[in-house]
């Protein structure tokens, strides 16, 4: 029996792990789920599930959790408040599984905590390795942990490269393998004229042809940012240096990746894009378990197409892949930069395309301090930390109102 812990239990992935989680009632438990804001889902859940601990923000969050709870008959979970809470419950001894799919680099110090406790970590919150890959990876090889990667791309990378049993964090490529393939939808705007993206709304942004996501990453899709998330990402889960790394778009988002081999054989993983697939693996692994995604029906799709990336009309690609050649620094940076722009853009307060430009110049001027790689969770937050200060004055400067 598994005890999992679910971080950001409210969010779509956590939704979706709740989903696949409660089809096998005899192989998972849930021990604790967390929320920052939707406190009356987190309730719903917690009765739902049988947790035994749930973690929110503040004490204003605990009591109404208690109050919300008041309707519901059964024993109140336990109710555990703020950061630390969250680092010790994704540690607890109870717990076995840790979900990690909080959004954000907040997400960090609670996956790092999971990986240095020695969990089955299931990593859906890829901003976690993008600001500390080194500390992340080192904690997992160090501390016994499982690491399953539940991004639909690097999930399907994990399906298609080698490996036995158990799921480890490795130093070096994966013998015989040449490139990773990461398929990208090319978001909501692949095709919209240049000239329309100025004026588009946080709606028709967070409007993906063929995901059902958080606001934030799916922005980061639109960008195409996330795509630059997930190189990274993939650096970092696959030891793969950048220039044995392509992005392909394929708008059906069916292949949802690649790994090409010395002899020229390309694997790829093909499904319906639902998360639950990725999500079950990694809960299942080494075995294979039901998720409720239905028969991917290809006749009906017909036919499948690929085509290299615009790197002009996607200029947070281009800024990715130079932040991962730049070095550690610069990708904290990048992803504090793109958390606040995002965070800003979902506010109304500057353009979709300010997004991109917010980064590249928060880049730009903090690129002095990118010297040695962070040595510590402190260094990088105080990075991070610093990053997001500039970020936001860049954004009074670039605002429309
Ligand atoms: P959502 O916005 O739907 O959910 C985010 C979760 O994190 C919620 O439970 C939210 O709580 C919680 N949260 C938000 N801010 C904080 C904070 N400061 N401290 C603690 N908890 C917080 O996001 P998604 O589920 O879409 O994404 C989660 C992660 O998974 C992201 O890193 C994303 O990139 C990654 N991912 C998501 C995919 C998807 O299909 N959705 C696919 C691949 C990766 P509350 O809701 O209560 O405010
Ligand atoms: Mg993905």
């Amino acid at each position: 029996m598994q005890s999992v812990c679910i971080l950001g239990a409210t969010g779509s992935i956590g939704e979706s792990t709740l989903d696949v989680i409660a089809r096998h009632p005899d192989t998972f438990s849930v021990y604790a789920l967390t929320a920052h804001s939707r406190i009356e889902k987190l309730a719903d859940q917690a009765a739902r599930t049988g947790a035994r601990v749930v973690v929110v923000p503040d004490d204003a969050a605990a009591r109404q959790f208690g109050q919300v709870w008041g309707r519901s008959p059964g024993a109140m979970p336990e109710v555990r408040v703020g950061a630390q809470a969250l680092v010790d419950t994704a540690a607890d001894a109870a717990v076995t599984t840790v979900m990690a799919a909080i959004v954000g680099a907040a997400g960090l110090p609670s996956a790092l905590a999971a990986a240095q406790a020695g969990k089955r970590v299931l990593l859906a919150n890829k901003e976690a390795l993008v600001a500390a890959g080194n500390l992340f990876m080192q904690a997992v090889r160090d501390n016994g942990a499982e690491l399953l990667p539940i991004d639909s791309e690097h999930n399907a990378i994990f399906q298609c490269l080698p490996h036995g049993d158990r799921a480890s964090a490795p130093t070096a490529p994966a013998r015989g393998v040449r490139r990773l393939v990461l398929t990208a939808s090319g978001g909501p705007f692949r095709n919209t004229p240049l000239a329309d993206l100025a004026a588009v709304t946080p709606e028709q942004a967070c409007a993906h042809p063929n995901w059902s996501m958080g606001r934030k990453i799916s922005v980061d899709s639109a960008t195409m940012l996330n795509k630059g998330l997930e190189v990274i990402e993939a650096h970092w889960l696959f030891a793969m240096p950048a220039d044995r790394i392509q992005v392909l778009v394929h708008p059906q988002s069916v292949v949802h990746s690649m790994v090409e081999y010395d002899d020229g054989s390309v694997l790829a993983q093909l499904g319906q894009p639902d998360m639950r697939t990725p999500i079950a693996y990694g809960l299942g692994f080494p075995n294979r378990i039901a998720s409720g995604v239905g028969l991917l029906d290809l006749a009906a799709k017909g036919r499948l197409d690929f085509e290299a990336p615009d790197f002009d009309r996607f200029p947070c690609l281009r800024l990715s892949f130079d932040a991962l050649r730049a070095g550690q620094g610069a990708c904290i940076a990048l992803n504090a930069a793109n958390e606040v722009a995002v965070a800003q853009f979902l506010d109304r307060r500057i353009s979709f395309m300010a997004i991109a430009q917010v980064i590249d110049a928060s880049l730009q001027s903090l690129a002095s301090s990118f010297g040695q790689a962070p040595a510590s969770l402190e260094d990088v937050l105080a990075l991070d930390r610093a990053a997001r200060a500039r970020a936001e004055a860049l954004c009074r400067r670039a605002a429309l109102y």
